[in-house]
């Protein structure tokens, strides 16, 4: 039996296609359309305005639900939520929902697993299980987009008031979860037209980030494509040396042609890059590396963010303490 088809795969006019495959009229796909991307419906039995006849073939052949949550870990303070799904086939992707004042970031994944190795990453240590589908990666949002609104709905009623129901109920997206964007890029770019479909969930290009690596050949691609995304490059180290150690691929791509391909990035897009930088104790966190960091780096229009680093369960790597982030962020502005 062939497994049904996941509606989200399709862009717009693969679905008006589809329609028409199955003797639709175009506005059927149109009304499809607006149910998945505008009310982020989980089944067909919701789609009220479709023919049943038409609903119950869709249930048979197709499905509007790529994944399923079988864990969810809160954060003390409540704002932060880690949602492990299930996949149809049974793979499974961690993704987080951080609630800041006005800000409802995702941060999804776009593989199951990593096959970039980084020393330092859980994730990378397991090595990929397979690519995620573009449905997959834009289901993620979706997911969230739907709790939201529900709490907005839950919380109005128990306080007596009409819902005020947010038009993006998750307002960024970060590509910053399980995997590297660019080693999925097809399905990572038309996840991203998804989102973005001005019909559809509707979202600003300028609120999605592409988080890389270091990808040269996809940073090319990401100045050539269309779309105003942000980047963000994992950087973690400001010499070839330590970078190869912490970051293999920086072996195929040294930081010489890195900056070079970010350099262009700035250049055309006039976009301002992230630069991600996992501090960790006795290995990164010297003035040393600051002062190179800060050589690299200058001129470059760009915002650097310190993390201290997420410790993994078997690994010897320990975060830096809170004196030497300080102490590398101040030398960082006083560097300019
Ligand atoms: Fe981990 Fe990201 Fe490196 Fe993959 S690219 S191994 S997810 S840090």
């Amino acid at each position: 039996m062939t497994e049904p088809l996941l509606l989200h795969d399709l862009n717009q006019g693969e679905l008006i296609a589809l329609m028409s495959s199955w003797d639709e009229p175009r506005f059927r796909a149109d009304q499809l359309w607006r149910w998945m991307y505008r009310s982020y419906a989980a089944d067909f039995e919701a789609m009220a305005n479709l023919p049943l006849g038409l609903r119950t073939r869709l249930a048979s052949e197709a499905t509007v639900a790529p994944l399923f949550p079988k864990a969810e870990q809160v954060s003390v303070t409540g704002d932060t939520r880690k949602v492990l799904f299930g996949l149809r086939d049974g793979t499974t992707i961690e993704s987080v929902l951080m609630q800041y004042h006005s800000r409802q970031t995702a941060c999804i994944s776009t593989q199951a697993g990593c096959g970039m190795g980084c020393t330092f990453c859980a994730t990378g240590q397991g090595g990929l299980v397979r690519n995620l589908s573009a449905g997959e990666i834009v289901g993620q949002v979706l997911y969230f987009a739907r709790e939201v609104r529900l709490s907005a709905i839950e919380r109005a009623k128990a306080e007596s008031r009409q819902a005020d129901i947010p038009v993006h109920p998750v307002t960024h997206v970060v590509l910053m979860g399980m995997g590297e964007p660019l080693a999925n890029y097809e399905a990572t770019w038309k996840a991203i037209e998804t989102l973005t479909h001005a019909e559809g969930y509707s979202l600003g290009a300028r609120r999605i980030t592409v988080s890389t690596v270091g990808l040269v050949p996809g940073i090319q691609r990401l100045v050539e494509d269309s779309l105003p995304v942000n980047l963000a490059v994992s950087l973690h180290a400001p010499s070839d040396e330590l970078r190869s150690q912490l970051v293999p691929i920086n072996q195929r791509y040294p930081l010489s042609d890195l900056m070079a391909a970010v350099q262009r990035y700035c250049d055309v897009t006039r976009r301002r890059v992230t630069f991600e930088y996992a501090l960790i104790a006795g290995l990164n966190d010297a003035p040393r590396e600051a002062q190179d960091l800060a050589r690299l780096l200058k001129g470059v229009l760009c915002h650097v963010n310190l993390i201290p680093l997420n410790p993994t369960p078997g690994s010897h790597l320990r975060p830096s303490p809170r004196s030497k982030v300080l102490a590398l962020r101040d030398l960082l502005a006083s560097a300019g």
